[in-house]
Formats: C-alpha cells, sequence, structure tokens
C-alpha cells in the first residue's frame, strides 16, 4: 500500500519500534535501506490507521507480505481476465468411486 504520510509521523514511527522491521525483525538501515510504514493488522481488517498499527517494514519485505496477501485476489482477477479473453479451461473427466471403492472413469 502506498499512502502519503508526512516525514515527521514516518520518523515517528520508526523510532517507536527502533527501526526493527515488524515483518523480518532485522535492524532497518534508515538511510540506506528502504523501508515502508506498514499497517501491522492490515487496515481492511483493523480499520485503525493509528500509529498504534503502524509499524516500519522494510520495502522488500512489505512487497512480499503484500503479494501473500493479495494473492487470492490476484488469482480471481487472473480468472476473471481469462474468461475476458474466451479461453476456459475444458470440463474436466474426474472418476468417481463405486460404492465397494472401484473407480469409474467417464467416457
Ligand atoms: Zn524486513
Amino acid at each position: 500500500m502506498t499512502r502519503r504520510m508526512s516525514p515527521t509521523r514516518r520518523a515517528r514511527i520508526f523510532e517507536a519500534h527502533n527501526g526493527i522491521c515488524h515483518i523480518c525483525g532485522q535492524q532497518i538501515d534508515g538511510t540506506k535501506e528502504r523501508w515502508d510504514a506498514d499497517h501491522v493488522i492490515a487496515l481492511e481488517i483493523s480499520g485503525d490507521d493509528t500509529d498504534a498499527n503502524l509499524a516500519p517494514a522494510h520495502e522488500k519485505c512489505h512487497r512480499a507480505k503484500t503479494s501473500t496477501e493479495d494473492v487470492p485476489r490476484i488469482a480471481k482477477a487472473k480468472r476473471v481476465q481469462r474468461k475476458h479473453q474466451g479461453a476456459h479451461r475444458p470440463r474436466q473427466k474426474i472418476p468417481y468411486r463405486r460404492f465397494d471403492g472401484t473407480p469409474v472413469y467417464p467416457k
């Protein structure tokens, strides 16, 4: 999430956590490394946009976390995209089993 934040607020959040990335637990070198003020609990879930729910995170850690959380959303977007392109998977033939356990393959 890219959100405009005042430099003073960023600095305050950085200070409050001693510059520790809340995702990987490593010290962030604020002069060399890019970092974001990240919502500890996703804003969509907590609705909390106060400093208490913000912690510094390396940009790369933040990005990795965001992409993991967004996977279902991205997968859905891709499905929708495929549908728009008119390419849909042919119906799969899934074998079912009789009560005695023998598989039956549909013709
Ligand atoms: Zn990190």
